[in-house]
C-alpha cells in the first residue's frame, strides 16, 4: 500500500469510528498529509487512553517510537511536547468535533489551542479558499511551527497570544482545543447567528489533563441552544481557566455526569436569574440550563 492508501484508509476508519456525517470532512483526512505537521521523524505516539492514563500517574506513559508515516494513520495521539503534556490529539475525536462545528465552504473558523496546525489545516479544506481560519496558540514555538506548516493555506491565520484575551473577531464556528470552566463571554458575543462553539467543559484531574464533557453552543435568534457532543480529556486551558469556578464546577459536573442529567442539556442562559434545578451548571455570566432557548426580549 502506497502511503496515500494508508490515509485513505485511516480516514474511512475515522469516519466510522467517529460516526462522521460530512463527506467533505472525511475527504480533508483522506487528503492532509499528518506527517508534514509533527516535524521529522522519530514520532512518539499512544493510544489516547494510555496517554490519559499516564497524565494521572495510572501508568507510565505507553508511548512507542516510530519513522514510519504509515504508523501516524492509527486514531493515536502523537506526542508534539512530552514536557509540556502536549500532544497532535487523538484523530477520532477531534473528527467528531469538528463533524459538529458543521462547517461549510466560506464560513469564518477560529481555532483556540491549533497546536502544530494539522486539525486546523483539516478545518480550512472545509472551509475552503472563500473560507478563512483564524487559530491561535498560546506558546509561539508551537504557533511558529503551525505558521510554518499551514503556508499552503492562505485562507489561515495563525497568531500566538492569550486564549482568555484573544478577539477572534465574528465567526461561524469556534473550536476551543483546551479544557475550560465556563463559555467566555467574548466566545459568545463573537459568534454570529448560527454560529457554533464547541468548547471542553472540563474538571483539572491533574495539573495538566482535564476531564469532562464536549459541550455544542449555537446561537439562534432568540438565544444559545447547548448539548454534549462527547465525554473527554484534554489538555488544561491555563488561563481559561477561572480558579474560583474549580470547586463548584466539579460539584455541578460531577453531579450532572453521576445522575445523566448532563445530557438533558438544552440551552445556554445569560439573562439574571436565580439558579434552580434546570441549573446544570450556573455562572453569573452563563448558565447551562436544561430548559429549552429563553426567548431574547427577555434576558436582553
Ligand atoms: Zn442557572
Amino acid at each position: 500500500m502506497t502511503l496515500d492508501e494508508y490515509r485513505r484508509f485511516y480516514a474511512e476508519e475515522i469516519e466510522q469510528v467517529a460516526t462522521l456525517s460530512s463527506p467533505a470532512l472525511v475527504e480533508a483526512f483522506a487528503r492532509v498529509p499528518r506527517e508534514k505537521f509533527l516535524g521529522p521523524p522519530p514520532w512518539q505516539f499512544a493510544s489516547a487512553e494510555a496517554r490519559a492514563m499516564a497524565a494521572v500517574g495510572l501508568t507510565q506513559a505507553a508511548y512507542r517510537t516510530t519513522s514510519e508515516p504509515r504508523h501516524l494513520y492509527h486514531n493515536v495521539v502523537v506526542s508534539v511536547d512530552r514536557a509540556k503534556d502536549i500532544n497532535n490529539g487523538q484523530p477520532s475525536a477531534l473528527a467528531a468535533w469538528i463533524n459538529a462545528l458543521d462547517l461549510k465552504s466560506g464560513d469564518r473558523v477560529y481555532h483556540m489551542g491549533c497546536g502544530v496546525g494539522y486539525y486546523t489545516a483539516i478545518m480550512a479544506e472545509l472551509v475552503g479558499p472563500g473560507g478563512s481560519v483564524v487559530a491561535l496558540d498560546a506558546q509561539p514555538d508551537l504557533a511558529a511551527r503551525a505558521r510554518e506548516n499551514l503556508s499552503g493555506y492562505p485562507q489561515t491565520a495563525v497568531h500566538t497570544g492569550d486564549g482568555a484575551a484573544f478577539d477572534p473577531e465574528p465567526c461561524d464556528a469556534m473550536l476551543v482545543n483546551a479544557g475550560v470552566t465556563h463559555p467566555h463571554a467574548l466566545w459568545l458575543e463573537r459568534l454570529r447567528e448560527g454560529g457554533r462553539l464547541v468548547m471542553p467543559l472540563t474538571l483539572a484531574i491533574s495539573p495538566t489533563i482535564g476531564q469532562g464533557v464536549m459541550v455544542k453552543i449555537v446561537r439562534g435568534a432568540s438565544g444559545f441552544s447547548a448539548s454534549v457532543v462527547t465525554p473527554l480529556a484534554i489538555l488544561n486551558g491555563g488561563s481559561l481557566r477561572d480558579p474560583e469556578l474549580e470547586a463548584p464546577l466539579r460539584q455541578a459536573l460531577m453531579k450532572a455526569m453521576s445522575t445523566g442529567a448532563i445530557f438533558k442539556l438544552k440551552s445556554l442562559r445569560r439573562d439574571a436569574h436565580e439558579p434552580d434545578e434546570s441549573c446544570l451548571w450556573h455562572t453569573p455570566g452563563a448558565c447551562l440550563s436544561t430548559n429549552p432557548i429563553i426567548s431574547e426580549d427577555i434576558w436582553t
